[in-house]
């Protein structure tokens, strides 16, 4: 029996951990990955405080071992349901393994959304790819397209280029919208150009991507490009399957909890990228770390009395 498991192990899990750790809490993180969650496929991280330009797998080393010297165990599990027994909470995984806590805290971030065009599955890790960290490397010397025209895809197709590879960003809208030193960077970079107002059409090949055929939004028009890759990042969605039935989560799939990172059941809290709110950074997944822990411990100490 564990007071507390954290089920994710991205920065806000690992913040959790240490806060109920240093709370002589009995702290277990559950991932069904690596930790660092989305850090790990961060090329360079420039604004979490204090470590100045780090790289993903950096920062994602050093929190994890900073959970590890405070003794916070780390399992590997791949949750798939957690159920409210009274003041006991079963986290369940697909391994089939039941773990037992006082109190949960769900760290579980998100997943990358796909297009949907036509030959999007077929093309997955065949030239289709959600990591420039993972696989930039593959297309050295090619072209590629970034789909999308947020941070995330200005700074990937940023990073693609570092590695020789020549980039078309393409976005559905007809601005873009990360910030304005990031469009400046882009735009000053002479291996990157844009198409805006265009949405994928389909992705082509045999056994491989070999091209992407763009739509114009507004007349339909459309055209092929010859590239070698495609890399998508057009927003994120919710890992909550694993809470559907708790009738916590809102219509796009996300995490209601509130300033106190409470979930409306007791002993449940929710931080991070999986929840309700305008900004998902490091910053903030680690801000609603510390919050919730100690929620976490007022409540443990509730159950005591
Ligand atoms: C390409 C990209 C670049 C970014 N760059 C920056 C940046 O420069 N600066 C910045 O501040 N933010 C950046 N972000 C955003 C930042 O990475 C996220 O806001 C942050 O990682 C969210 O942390 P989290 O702990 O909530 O979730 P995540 O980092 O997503 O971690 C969630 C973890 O939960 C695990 N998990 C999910 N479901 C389960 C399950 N069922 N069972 C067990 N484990 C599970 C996952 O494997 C994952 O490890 C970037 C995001 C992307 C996509």
């Amino acid at each position: 029996m564990y007071d507390v498991l954290i089920i994710g192990a991205g920065p806000g899990g690992m913040t959790a951990a240490i806060y109920t750790q240093r709370a002589n809490l009995k702290t277990a993180m559950i991932e069904k990955a690596a930790p660092g969650g989305y850090m790990l496929s961060t090329w360079e991280i420039e604004n979490y405080a204090g470590v100045g330009v780090v790289s993903g797998f950096e920062l994602s080393d050093k929190m994890f071992k900073h959970t590890q010297e405070l003794g916070a165990e780390y399992l590997y599990g791949d949750v798939t349901k957690i159920e409210s027994d009274g003041n006991i909470k079963k986290v369940h995984t697909a391994e089939g393994k039941v773990h037992e806590a006082k109190a949960v805290i769900i760290a579980s971030g998100t997943v990358p959304r796909s297009v949907g065009a036509p030959g999007e599955d077929k093309f997955i890790s065949k030239g289709i790819s959600f990591c420039a960290v993972c696989d930039g490397a593959f297309f050295k010397d090619k072209h590629v397209i970034v789909l999308g025209g947020g941070n995330s895809a200005l700074d990937e197709a940023i990073y693609l280029t570092t590695m020789n590879v020549r980039v078309t960003v393409v976005n559905i809208l007809p601005d873009l919208q990360a910030d304005k030193g990031t469009v400046e960077k882009a735009k000053k970079n002479d291996m990157i150009d844009f198409i805006l107002g265009h949405e994928v059409a389909s992705f082509n090949g045999e056994d491989k991507l070999e091209g992407v055929t763009i739509r114009d939004v507004k007349t339909k028009d459309e055209k092929d490009l010859d590239v070698q890759g495609a890399f998508i990042f057009i927003g994120q969605i919710p890992n909550s399957d694993f809470v559907k039935d708790l009738g916590i989560t809102d219509e796009r799939g996300y995490i209601k909890a509130n300033e106190r990172m409470e979930t409306g059941i007791p002993g449940i809290y929710a931080i991070g990228d999986v929840i309700q709110k305008n900004l998902r950074q490091i910053v903030t997944a680690a801000a609603d770390g510390s919050i919730a822990s100690q929620q976490v411990s007022k409540y443990i100490e509730g159950l005591d009395d």
